[in-house]
């Protein structure tokens, strides 16, 4: 007997399975022991035909172990389950080693170039759904103990029969404590009976899936984990087990909570101070907007929202101003302040306060972060206020025009006088033998002139008295300096007082509300008259009219009086403040709302000389060309234009 042959017969005589092949784990030869405890003839084991004998869950470990056994000096050991004859798996000690093309090997084949050679010893009997090995974490036989997550796997019915370290060190839990449904204990009781629901639906329908639970114990605590389940299938379709992974998402939960609630406060701060946020894209377009902003301009929760929706809930008497606003957004103005109102379709109106500011995010780009607060009710507290001031102001005015009738009446009654003289007069003239035609005609030219005095005297009577709104016209000072002279002259005589005009001929037009500044300006000649009551020299009472810098128009009214005492100075425009025994000291705090309101100021001070000066400034008029609509020159803007999508009408 040769050698070669003693050999073959040892190897197949031999109570191991032995067998060598190539490193894609194909057998190139196995020896007869297979045949004999698998009941399979050799060629049917040959290639690949041995591994179909393989517990499905050992095949990757013996599979990995052919293909890394090429070049390693240590033999690879496993345990592996393999079918025998009578279909039953049986428990063997694999050991694969490299088979080296320079016949250092085992010598089953020595032409087999760089592959493995591997012989199984009987181990013991198994059940087939029994690990191979005593404990599951072997049975997988990875280095689960380094994978930075909990691994756990299950039997193809759900019985959990392996868990990682991690797994339980997380859980404080044994593997002999959780297998089988053990492992419910280190759910949180409140996630217990969803977390079963959700595993007992996956087994059911055998698909992969996922749940968020907490788990812990009641010592430590829980955290909450998601785990995710994946059914491992054999060739013929049927699950052999499943296969799952717990991550600690504990960290996400708490932000996402922390998101949650941060979100509800602002919602429900944004509600309860009726007060929206919006993101716009520049370049884009794109708005974002918070529930706040659908409850504001009445829209549902969802709708596509671009400018062309902002612009279908603006007034349209507003279209201007929020247009203006968006330009200044498009050509990335830094903060952006705007009122204006809103309609709703049913006519209601809003007024709202619009704030925005760029904001740099990723990237160096830049978006606009704002807020659209409602203001209406402020407006109308505001507007309620105004009309109160109206009131006060047409109040006080009566309360003048009384203090003044006396003198007026004088003053009507002394072009009348003069008008039924000058009509005696002409009417002698004229029943002359030879009626002097001429004499009459110069009578009766007087007689209109006092008529025409008279009636201006009455139609501003009647203008200050009249309660108008507050339409303001470009007007010319000067005219209603004159005009309010007419109505204070008769006072200012009886109080001896001289009164200086100098006004400037070339005055700028300013958009005044005419009444009311003329109230301001006897309001302003009857103090300046009254500081001079105890003058015993010249009362003079200046009045100047100038151009200001800014297009607009000064007034002084300087006095001689007894000027303004260092402590009154702060209070002279609070109301009701006042140093005369019948004063009510509402002149001047009026006074100040009206030039205010016009945009303009008003201040009092002490003259080098005696006497004090009021000076009253009013703005330069309004430009119209400022306000010509925006909306028709979107076309024309750039900025505008990709703002709205350049496709909107
Ligand atoms: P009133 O005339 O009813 O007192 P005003 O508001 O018009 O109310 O004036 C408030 C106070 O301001 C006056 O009582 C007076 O003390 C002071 N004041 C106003 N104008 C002058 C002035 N030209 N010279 C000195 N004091 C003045």
């Amino acid at each position: 007997m040769t050698p070669e042959l003693d050999s073959l017969n040892l190897l197949d005589t031999a109570p191991a399975l032995i067998w060598n092949g190539s490193p894609d784990g194909g057998a190139a030869s196995l020896n007869a022991a297979w045949t004999r405890y698998t009941g399979r003839p050799l060629t049917e084991l040959l290639g690949f035909g041995w591994q179909r004998l393989l517990h499905p869950d050992d095949l990757y470990c013996v599979q990995e172990g052919c293909a890394r056994a090429h070049g390693g000096n240590a033999d690879r050991r496993m345990h592996v389950r393999i079918l025998d004859a009578s279909g039953c798996y049986q428990r063997f000690l694999v050991s694969i080693s490299a088979n080296d093309a320079n016949g250092a090997d085992h010598g089953v084949d020595h032409d087999a170039p760089g592959g493995f050679a591997a012989a199984a010893i009987r181990f013991a009997e198994c059940r087939a759904d029994e690990p191979a090995h005593g404990t599951g974490e072997r049975d997988l036989r990875f280095p689960w103990g380094h994978v930075p997550v909990m691994v756990w796997s299950t039997q193809a019915d759900g019985y959990l029969d392996f868990v990682n370290d991690r797994w339980v060190r997380f859980t404080g839990m044994t593997l002999d404590r959780a297998q089988g449904w053990g492992w419910q204990e280190a759910v949180h009781p409140d996630d217990r009976e969803r977390s079963m629901q959700v595993w007992r639906q996956l087994l059911v329908s055998g698909v992969e899936g996922s749940c968020e639970f907490r788990l812990g114990n009641d010592g430590r605590g829980y955290r909450w984990c998601m785990s995710i389940v994946k059914p491992r299938r054999d060739a013929s379709g049927r699950i052999v087990r499943w296969y799952g992974a717990i991550l600690d998402i504990e960290d996400r939960k708490r932000a996402e909570d922390a998101l949650r609630l941060s979100e509800a406060y602002l919602t429900d701060a944004q509600r309860l101070s009726h007060t929206g946020s919006f993101a716009l894209n520049p370049h884009t377009g794109a708005l974002f907007w918070s529930h706040e902003m659908y409850r504001l301009y009445e829209y549902e929760r969802g709708t596509k929202i671009d400018l062309d929706a902002v612009f279908a809930r603006t007034h349209p008497d507003d279209i201007d101003e929020a247009t203006r606003a968006f330009e200044r957004l498009g050509a990335g103005d830094h903060e952006v302040d705007t009122t204006h109102r809103l309609m709703m379709p049913d006519g209601r109106v809003k007024d709202i306060r619009l704030l925005a500011h760029p904001v740099d995010y990723k990237g160096g780009k830049t978006e606009y972060a704002g807020a659209v607060i409602d203001i209406s009710e402020a407006k109308q507290a505001e507007r309620r206020l105004q009309q109160a001031h109206d009131d006060l102001a047409h109040a006080t005015r009566i309360a003048t025009l009384g203090e003044l009738t006396a003198s007026i009446a004088h003053e009507v009654s002394q072009p009348l006088a003069a008008i039924a003289a000058n009509g005696a007069a002409s009417l002698r003239w004229l029943a002359r033998t030879e009626p002097d035609v001429g004499e009459a005609w110069l009578a009766v030219e007087r007689m209109i002139k006092d008529a025409q005095r008279a009636t201006d005297v009455v139609r501003q009577l009647r203008a200050l008295a009249r309660k108008d709104g507050t339409v303001r016209r470009l007007d010319d000072v000067n005219r209603i300096i004159q005009d309010t002279v007419l109505l204070a002259q008769p006072q200012l005589s009886k109080s001896r007082v001289v009164l200086k005009l100098e006004l400037c001929p070339q005055l700028p037009r300013v958009e005044v509300h005419a009444v009311q500044l003329q109230q301001v300006l006897i309001n302003l000649m009857t103090n300046g008259s009254q500081s001079m009551d105890r003058v015993d020299g010249a009362r003079v009472l200046t009045v100047i009219s100038s151009a200001s810098v800014d297009g607009g128009v000064r007034v002084v009214v300087r006095d001689v009086g007894t000027g303004i005492a260092a402590n009154d100075q702060e209070k002279l425009f609070s109301p009701f403040f006042t140093t005369k025994q019948d004063g009510m000291g509402m002149g001047l705090s009026i006074c100040k709302t009206i030039i205010e309101s016009h945009g303009g100021t008003i201040t009092a001070s002490n003259n080098a000389g005696p006497g004090a000066q009021v000076v009253v400034e009013l703005p330069g008029a309004f430009r119209p060309e400022r306000y010509t609509s925006a909306r028709t020159r979107k076309a024309d803007n750039p900025n505008l234009s990709s703002l709205m999508g350049g496709g909107t009408p």
